[in-house]
């Protein structure tokens, strides 16, 4: 499947560059082709770029970022990018062989201003040392949602009052957010929690939540008996209320230790679904964090 898309985008880009050769310089009603790995990165370039970008979205819906293989039509919508949005690390390490030369590409990891977390051995994700799910911080989404403008504008130099613009209102938006998070999370009874994998780390650390256990190192692998013990015995030890599971993971594991130590299984979402707006996402979060850890 990988040397398929791997011709293809090969092919394509030669195609691509016979192509381009005798085309016109763009006509001023183009859009700006901007392709995102996952469906966050969509909901910043719209609300940055607004009717001026045409934002293709490569992950499937429901599928998970680190199992996830393109197609070859994903691999095409790839190739023809004016501007490429990933999150960097292990996030999205399949678009690599899709990325279009000479195309800007923002990696989010790489932003100036983000701290990457590295995890204990062991708990990290798998071959790469830093966890990759910046976005779940809101101050974080600024710095991408910034990085996005400037890019738009430098692609696109006659709209860049406009990218400007637009992103000073979604930042403030983001803001506003942030502080409804704030109020929310200080009015929770407990602060501790339980996730599938270790996606909430960001949004953890920013929030002052606890972890006191990860169900799986990285999705697609399977807990061993003595580890879903070990969670057990953590939620039982800590009073920790709630378990974490996720949509585009299956809730096995989560389920019988829920059952075990006597708790909830909830389900927080990292990614979003399609054309979600991503403050609609983090409030559907927040309501859920609320309903498991508020109240005394
Ligand atoms: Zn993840």
């Amino acid at each position: 499947m990988r040397r398929a898309v791997a011709l293809a985008s090969v092919l394509l880009s030669i195609f691509g560059l016979i192509h381009c050769k005798n085309k016109p310089s763009k006509p001023s009603t183009d859009k700006v082709k901007v392709v995102v790995t996952i469906p966050v990165l969509a909901a910043f370039a719209r609300q940055v770029g607004g009717d001026r970008v045409q934002v293709t979205t490569l992950l499937s819906p429901g599928a998970s970022p680190h199992t996830f293989e393109p197609t070859p039509s994903q691999a095409r919508a790839a190739a023809q990018a004016d501007l490429v949005v990933r999150i960097g690390l292990d996030a999205d390490r399949w678009i690599h062989g899709l990325l279009p030369e000479g195309a800007p590409v923002i990696t989010a990891a790489e932003l100036e201003g983000i701290e990457l977390i590295t995890e204990n051995q062991g708990e990290a994700h798998p071959h790469h040392s830093a966890n990759p799910h910046i976005w779940l911080d809101p101050a974080y989404a600024k710095i991408i949602c910034s990085a996005i403008a400037e890019e738009l504008g430098r692609i696109d130099p006659r709209a860049q009052a406009v990218y400007e613009k637009e992103r000073d209102r979604y930042l403030t938006e983001l803001d506003s957010l942030h502080i409804r998070i704030e109020a929310a999370v200080a009015e929770f009874g407990s602060k501790k929690y339980v996730s599938l994998h270790p996606a909430w780390i960001y949004f953890a650390l920013r929030y002052s939540l606890e972890r006191v256990a990860v169900i799986v190192s990285s999705p697609g692998k399977e807990p061993t008996p003595r580890h879903l013990q070990e969670v057990i015995e953590s939620i039982k030890k800590t009073g920790a209320r709630a378990v974490f599971a996720e949509p585009q993971l299956s809730p096995k594991a989560a389920q019988v230790i829920a059952k075990e130590a006597g708790v909830e299984v909830l389900f927080l979402d990292p990614l979003g679904k399609q054309n979600e707006s991503y403050i609609k996402l983090m409030d559907r979060n927040l309501a859920v964090l609320s309903e498991a850890m508020g109240g005394r």
